[in-house]
């Protein structure tokens, strides 16, 4: 079986490699293609107004110059085009990915990119720091973890259009946790400050403001638990379309519903 490995930190970052061993000892032939440098929180952009530049570095390794989605696009579309990966593998992020990070993160990207272009996907991320704003991150644990999820996966194959985001508490963890989205709001962090030419600048704080709801990934990861929350493609509303067509009618906007002067 073959994997691509990507992630949003680049092509040095030690949860890249922690991953591809995971990958390997599960008995997976890897390949990587990742950012030649870290492009956290760069969502799922691609690029489109420049060219991108890619570079060998080792027999079954590329770096390119673009996003996290750009290296799994570029690896899926071009670059290993017609050797046929079975699972697209991004992370460990060093950093977790819970919550309203989904929508940030490049890790999950990488993974949602994947799973557009057909290829079963999984992101993860380690909650390295969670008590020491100065620790370092310790992937032994992770690597291990990552290692359980990608045998489950050979074992169980994800449904179409599902990817798994995985996400790993500092240490050794209690167990895996089934788990939802749950909320992590990045409240008012930004810093201002003048520049040695007197402008000001502003740079975006990391705070954040977790809620601890009973089931969600937030939760699972505060309490020693390994994160893996089923996430779809489709992110349509479905409680609320039924509601959005009476509003469309109301307003007098749908062909489909009486609008309040019929
Ligand atoms: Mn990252």
């Amino acid at each position: 079986m073959r994997a691509l490995i990507s992630n949003d930190d680049g092509i040095h970052s030690p949860g890249l490699a922690a991953l591809e061993r995971a990958a390997r000892r599960a008995g997976f032939e890897t390949y990587v293609v990742a950012p030649d440098r870290e492009q956290s929180a760069s969502s799922h952009a691609l690029t489109l107004h420049r060219p991108l530049r890619v570079a060998k570095t080792g027999e079954r390794a590329w770096v390119v110059d673009g996003t996290p989605t750009d290296c799994v696009n570029l690896a899926l579309c071009s670059i290993l085009k017609g050797t046929e990966m079975d699972f697209v593998f991004s992370g460990i992020n060093t950093g977790p990915n819970l919550g309203d990070d989904i929508t940030y993160s490049g890790t999950v990207a990488c993974a949602f990119e994947g799973t557009l272009l057909g290829v079963p996907s999984i992101a993860f991320s380690l909650d390295f720091r969670r008590d020491d704003p100065a620790a370092a991150a310790d992937f032994t644990h992770a690597e291990e973890a990552a290692l359980a999820v990608i045998r489950m996966a050979q074992e169980t194959p994800l449904p179409g259009e599902t990817l798994w985001n995985v996400n790993m508490p500092p240490g050794r963890p209690k167990g895996f946790l089934a788990t939802r989205m749950g909320k992590r709001r990045y409240g008012e962090s930004v810093v201002e400050k003048i520049d040695p030419r007197g402008r000001p600048y502003y740079w975006i704080g990391g705070a954040h403001i977790d809620t601890r709801a009973d089931g969600t990934d937030v939760a699972a990861v505060a309490d020693d638990f390994v994160s893996v929350t089923p996430l779809h493609l489709d992110l349509t509303d479905y409680r609320a379309l039924a509601e959005m067509a009476s509003v469309l009618g109301r307003a007098g906007l749908s062909s489909a519903e009486p609008g309040p002067q019929s």
